[in-house]
């Protein structure tokens, strides 16, 4: 079992396969970045696997994997396929924005995936045209349907933008009640990679809106991942993710590890060890020590609830959010 110096099980990985993407949403690539990274520097499927395994046997229980855009690498199943092989008990869960999951939903759930997050910002074709800088939202919505009809576990994300997309609150809520979806609204997070003037809803003014026309509670000692759970009264559950919060980071379960082989162990903290040298190596010991390292330095907390230091330098696109 992994454990950090503030007493937090780390049972959790997010593992980014891509920095690459085909949308261009404006909070988190608003623009094609001026270089990607050469694709040799990228850790092959087999190499992340390598250490995908010394996490599972060292404690892990939860993989998620995520990008930039995820489904846009070649073969993905070809890695839920290995980690479930490997472990049939491992949580596999895939977040995407969707866009290609018509033509691979059923593949990636036979392969093993058990759960895929969604994003989808909008309802109008317009709002999420001018949100991921693409006419998007039929093939989403598309990839929606597609991942139900596979079997797949499916939430939605929704990050709320001020001025853009803020009058949607409430349709987004019944359209993902309408298909059994949970969703969640994450508090937009200060990024030097996004538009400039993007400004986001906090949580309070979130659940404000959703209250004038429905009843809910929140649902007290039980949370999913680093959501805030709420039930309606008629049994739907909902969620909201606010890392601006003092106590978000109290429950953190996670490390990230980027395309790169960048182990991170806070998505706002600059600290990061690099595991590639390690696993292309073959030096299972040493990339074992950097996992025990990185879970020993996790910080305490993300820097969003501090002062003066409100805007992450890192590319959400970079560490899988
Ligand atoms: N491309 C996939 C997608 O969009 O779902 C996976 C990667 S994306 C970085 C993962 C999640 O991070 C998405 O739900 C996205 O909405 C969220 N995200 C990205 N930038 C964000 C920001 N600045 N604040 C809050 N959430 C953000
Ligand atoms: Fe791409 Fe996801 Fe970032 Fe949008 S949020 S630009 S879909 S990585």
């Amino acid at each position: 079992m992994l454990r950090d110096q503030y007493h937090r099980e780390v049972s959790y990985l997010r593992v980014s396969v891509t920095e690459r993407c085909n949308f261009r949403c404006r909070y988190c690539m608003s623009e094609k970045p001026f270089s990607w990274v050469p694709k040799e520097n990228l850790l092959s499927y087999e190499e992340l696997f390598a250490f995908i395994k010394i996490s599972i046997d060292n404690g892990i229980r939860k993989i998620r994997i995520t990008g930039g855009e995820p489904t846009t690498r070649e073969n993905l199943d070809d890695l839920i396929r290995m980690i479930h092989t490997y472990d049939p008990e491992v949580d596999i869960g895939l977040t995407t924005n969707g866009f290609l999951l018509p033509a691979m939903a059923e593949k990636l759930k036979y392969a093993g995936l058990k759960r895929v997050n969604i994003s989808l910002d909008s309802l109008e074709k317009e709002t999420l045209h001018y949100i991921a800088q693409k006419d998007v939202l039929e093939h989403v919505l598309k990839g929606i349907e597609s991942a139900i009809k596979a079997g797949l576990s499916v939430k939605i994300n929704s990050v709320i933008l001020r001025g853009i997309n803020d009058h949607e609150i409430r349709t987004l809520f019944d359209y993902a009640k309408n298909i059994g979806a949970q969703i969640r609204y994450i508090e937009y997070m200060e990024n030097t990679h996004a538009s400039d003037g993007i400004k986001g809803l906090s949580s309070y003014e979130i659940l404000s809106e959703l209250s004038k026309t429905h009843s809910f509670f929140p649902i007290v000692n039980e949370k999913s991942g680093p959501a805030n759970l709420y039930e309606t009264s008629h049994g739907y559950r909902f969620g909201t993710i606010e890392p601006h919060r003092h106590d978000f980071c109290a429950t953190c379960d996670r490390l990230r590890l980027s395309a790169e082989g960048d182990l991170i162990g806070c998505l706002y903290f600059v600290g990061a060890k690099n595991i590639k040298e390690a696993i292309r190596k073959g030096n299972e010991r040493e990339a074992t020590k950097i996992l025990v390292d990185v879970v020993n330095n996790k910080p305490e907390k993300n820097l969003w609830g501090i002062e003066n230091s409100e805007v992450s330098l890192r590319a959400f696109y970079q560490t899988g959010g």
